[in-house]
């Protein structure tokens, strides 16, 4: 079995460096201009040259994200930034448009074309087309596609395929989308979305609400969690597996990433996980995740069951992530605090590259050298025992 990219989301350079530094092979990161997710903490031009500098001493590479539906006003400095990109080293482009994927063939032949999921690829035909016509070098295929569609596309298509394997869905097909615009003026193809699918709403039905007193209605999809597919995935013989989420934070990158990692190399050592491996890997993805998962398309048509219709105000905060390892000295680490911690509760430690450590805190202490029995004050330097080596940057979470 050949090996397959794991593909990290990164909304900056931080994040760009924990998702490699926790297994990804390659991250996929936005510039400040023709990139969707135009409000995530986009790349200056050299976080963009640092990232691909650090990916390289990793072994690891940097795809960029220049999948803006163009208007003639949004093209100015187009050209410039793509030679830019080529001369940092960056492996491939990601675009959308035919018109920024041609210049792209022009203006930085050594960078990889990789035509955007935005193009709702479902079929053999159309990979084929885009190759013939765009030259394209990879297809990012639909998240709509079953296991059995991306099993025929890419045995058919004349480029490697990629397939999302984790993160948030469109409830539209993705790039199709204008109710961000029509509700906010924010156009969701040139990086606006402000994810009006996944507002309350109220519903009639002529003039009359149906919704019930205090219980508003939303139409997000839930995100996806394709854990159970990716063995198929790779019977597939699809060449990367993509997780979304350039604007999750670095707890995410880190849990997400370091869970699918797992889960990769054992399936590619041949190991088949029984039922009780599968249900360790599911558990230790989702504590990354803070809102509720589905399959997606892998086993054909999304239903209602995939859909969050009823909002949960907690369900986008997740309060596990304790904080990151700022330093470790005689067996004592210094945190950055991101959420409450007590002493004596159990902690799991993330490190790259090593299976998840627990202790509990025998004390705490604060900056101006007070032990306390909880801290509750995000972004203090926390001081604790840990009875075992850690590292700058290891991540510490609640354990459960
Ligand atoms: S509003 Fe929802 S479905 Fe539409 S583009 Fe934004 S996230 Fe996707």
């Amino acid at each position: 079995m050949k090996h397959v990219e794991l593909l990290a989301p990164a909304g900056d350079l931080d994040r760009a460096k924990t998702a490699i530094r926790y297994g990804a092979d390659a991250v996929y990161i936005g510039g400040q201009s023709f990139s969707l997710r135009s409000r995530a903490s986009n790349f200056t031009d050299a976080d963009i040259a640092e990232a691909c500098a650090f990916a390289r001493d990793y072994g690891a590479s940097v795809h960029v994200t220049v999948n803006i539906i163009p208007h003639e006003d949004d093209l100015e400095g187009l050209e410039r930034y793509l030679r830019f990109l080529q001369e940092c080293g960056v492996k491939a482009v990601i675009a959308a448009s035919p018109t920024v994927m041609r210049l792209a063939r022009e203006c930085a032949p050594e960078v990889e074309v990789h035509c955007s999921t935005q193009l709702s690829v479902t079929n053999a035909a159309a990979a084929e087309f885009l190759y013939r016509e765009l030259g394209i070098d990879r297809v990012v295929l639909a998240r709509e596609c079953t296991l059995d569609d991306v099993k025929a596309i890419t045995a058919a298509s004349p480029v490697p395929t990629e397939a999302f394997i984790h993160g948030g869905m469109c409830v539209n097909y993705s790039g199709r989308c204008t109710l961000s615009n029509r509700m906010t003026l924010r156009d969701a193809n040139r990086g606006g979305c402000a994810q009006s699918c996944r507002w309350m709403y109220h519903l009639y039905e002529g003039d009359n609400e149906i919704t019930e007193e205090g219980r508003l209605l939303t139409m997000g999809s839930k995100d996806l969690c394709a854990a159970d597919e990716i063995q198929g995935l790779l019977e597939a013989g699809v060449s990367s597996f993509k997780i979304e989420g350039r604007m999750k934070t670095e707890y995410y990158v880190a849990s997400v990433v370091s869970a699918y990692r797992r889960l990769i190399d054992e399936l590619e050592a041949g190991k088949i996980p029984d039922e009780s491996r599968m249900a360790y890997h599911r558990k230790e993805i989702l504590k990354g995740e803070n809102r509720a998962v589905c399959d997606g398309f892998y086993k054909g048509c999304a239903g209602a069951d995939s859909l969050i219709t009823r909002a949960n105000s907690d369900a986008d905060v997740n309060h596990d992530f304790l904080g990151r390892v700022q330093s470790f000295e005689n067996g004592t680490a210094v945190i950055l605090s991101r959420n409450p911690i007590r002493v004596n509760e159990q902690i799991e430690v993330l490190s790259p590259g090593k299976e998840n450590r627990v202790f509990a805190p025998a004390w705490l202490m604060d900056e101006n050298g007070e032990y306390m029995e909880e801290c509750r004050r995000p972004m203090t330097a926390l001081r604790m025992p840990v009875p075992f080596e850690t590292a700058a940057d290891d991540i510490f979470r609640r354990f459960g």
